[in-house]
């Protein structure tokens, strides 16, 4: 086996393949290590029986005609993957206090929606818009970066934006608005960050709902088509991929090569090292150079994100007679969404908990992610990660009696929920599953079994947050530890990584073009098997 190879990438998540990829056909001999039996990292499905289940997308955004991953994934030759818009009349129905919010496409028509709702706020939301549209701007310096001209160009005209760069959610909101359900719409897609508006950072907030107010999309055949045909293409430009792999060490030789360690005993080296690990553990595990001292302050001190809770059942209900659609429902009941978040950060669960409820074979019908008249239907929520740390260390489906009552006991909760929506579900549910916090940890290293990478709090976004060049010269970062959690913003952090990668190998007068394959092409990439 080839064991020399100009860039190594640790981990196969959204961010790990858009940085081998980039590599990959920018010349370069790349090694792709996952410590998973199947790559992909939360892009990763699982088919069980004849249901298939997406782990880690229920939504992107930016995915239509010359939005920002549509032209990502084009510029990578990715242009086979498609995406089928989720109805933009209704994406998101946040279910407050007696009150239904639908999130619409586009800022303005959600907006003037809202402005029929609540009357009396009318130039409240006038004021709010600017600051939604500002967003929007800068969600556009992503993938090229936030140049100090770009954020000064948004800053400049929308200087409102300034004002939420430290502060939290609700301080923004409650200072725009003062009606409770309008207040509580604003932190409806807090789901997608995993905290309450007291907690959550504004202005990564923000960005996630301007992101979905461009248009959601869902991937046709499910996150895994998309991760079959990154894998595809790594192959197509001779990059190697290995799975069960989880790298132990990462050491910087003194001639300036990375030599990297996996749990079979294997070594391998490398001009340069692109992590999607969680930043943390990179750093526990790298010997032989520090990275400056910001990023070493930041090692001690950065907070990981909530864990979840996610039933997957399979359902031979009429789910669209019984009211669903291919849009997503967040289920609070309560216009105090901090209320919500309070029992399970006191590390309780609650005996009322939100949620989220998705039915993925409305959103990608021609899939046959089902057998025909049946339909699988996902419900997310957040737990007290502490409940399930003592069966973090024991084996997948070996973890207990306990482990399994606890899993059992929460299903049951949350499909009597879901009846709020799908009444009869429960008489009507032929499979289900479930993945807590421990499955996380175990199939794709969640920190503390966090979904969302470190926590998007005030403190820990922008330049709280870990930078692609951490100052270990040839080690650049992908992944949620860097721009942020989200499919598309992963991908952006490993254009990122990938440039720095470039701009290293450069620098040292390594050449593109030397990486003729030395073993033979393994095939198609794994299709829909791993668990969750
Ligand atoms: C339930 C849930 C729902 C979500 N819904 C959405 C959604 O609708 N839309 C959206 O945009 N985002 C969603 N997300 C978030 C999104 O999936 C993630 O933010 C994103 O996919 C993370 O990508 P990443 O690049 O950080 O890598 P990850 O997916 O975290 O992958 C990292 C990989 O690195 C590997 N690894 C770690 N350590 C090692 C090691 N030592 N050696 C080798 N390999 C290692 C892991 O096994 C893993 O495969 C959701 C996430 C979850 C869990």
């Amino acid at each position: 086996m080839r064991t020399r190879f100009d860039v190594a990438v640790v981990g196969t998540g959204a961010g790990g393949l858009t940085a081998g990829l980039k590599l990959a056909r920018d010349g370069y001999s790349v090694l792709l290590l996952e410590a998973g039996k199947q790559f992909g990292g939360m892009l990763n499905p699982f088919r069980r029986r004849d249901y298939h289940f997406d782990v880690g997308v229920h939504y992107v955004g930016e995915a239509g005609e010359g939005q920002a991953m549509r032209r990502l994934l084009d510029g990578l030759g990715l242009e086979a993957m498609r995406f089928r818009e989720i109805n933009p009349e209704c994406i998101d129905r946040y279910m407050l206090d007696g009150y239904e919010a639908r999130l619409v496409k586009g800022v303005d028509a959600f907006i003037d929606r809202l402005k029929a709702d609540f009357p009396a706020e009318r130039a409240n939301l006038d004021r709010f818009r600017r600051v939604m549209d500002a967003c929007v701007a800068l969600s556009k310096m992503n993938f090229g970066g936030p140049t100090a001209s770009r954020v000064g160009t948004v800053l400049r005209e929308a200087p409102e934006v300034l004002r939420l760069l430290r502060a939290p959610l609700g301080d923004v909101i409650n200072r725009h608005f003062s009606d409770p359900n309008l207040r509580a719409v604003f932190a409806g897609p807090g789901g997608d960050i995993g905290l309450p508006p007291s907690r959550a950072s504004a202005i990564y907030s923000l960005l996630v709902f301007t992101h979905y107010l461009g248009g959601a999309y869902y991937p046709v055949g499910g996150s895994g088509a998309m991760r079959d045909a990154y894998v595809e293409a790594l192959e197509q430009h001779g990059a190697e991929l290995l799975r069960n792999r989880l790298v132990t060490s990462i050491e910087k030789l003194h001639g300036g090569d990375f030599a990297l360690l996996t749990s079979k005993g294997e070594r391998f080296t490398a001009r340069a090292v692109v992590s999607n690990m969680d930043a943390v553990p990179t750093f526990e595990m790298l010997e032989g150079a520090e990275p400056n001292v910001f990023v070493r302050r930041k090692v001690k001190r950065m907070r990981p994100s909530l864990g979840s809770f996610c039933v997957f059942a399979a359902t031979d209900m009429d789910v669209a007679k019984a009211g669903m659609s291919d849009a997503n429902i967040w289920h609070y009941g309560t216009s105090d969404i901090d209320a919500g978040y309070a029992t399970i950060l006191d590390g309780r669960m609650p005996d009322n908990p939100f949620y989220f409820l998705t039915v993925p074979t409305l959103k990608d019908p021609e899939s046959k992610r089902a057998p025909e008249g049946q339909h699988t239907v996902e419900i997310v929520s957040f737990v007290p990660t502490g409940l399930f740390k003592p069966f973090f260390d024991r084996p997948t489906k070996r973890r207990g009696a306990a482990y399994e009552a606890l899993k059992q006991e929460l299903t049951e909760l949350f499909l009597e929920r879901a009846e709020t929506y799908l009444p009869g579900l429960r008489d009507h549910t032929l499979y289900t599953e479930a993945a807590t916090p421990a499955t996380v940890w175990s199939y794709v290293r969640g920190r503390d079994g966090g979904i969302y990478g470190p926590d998007h709090t005030p403190d820990q976004v922008l330049l709280g947050r870990f930078p692609t060049e951490p100052g270990v010269p040839g080690l650049s970062l992908a992944g949620a530890s860097v721009l942020g959690c989200g499919v598309m913003t992963c991908m952006a952090s490993g254009m990122l990584a990938a440039r720095a990668a470039k701009k290293h190998l450069v620098h040292e007068g390594v050449q593109p073009g030397a990486k003729a394959r030395t073993t033979a092409t393994k095939g198609a990439a794994p299709r829909a098997s791993a668990s969750a």
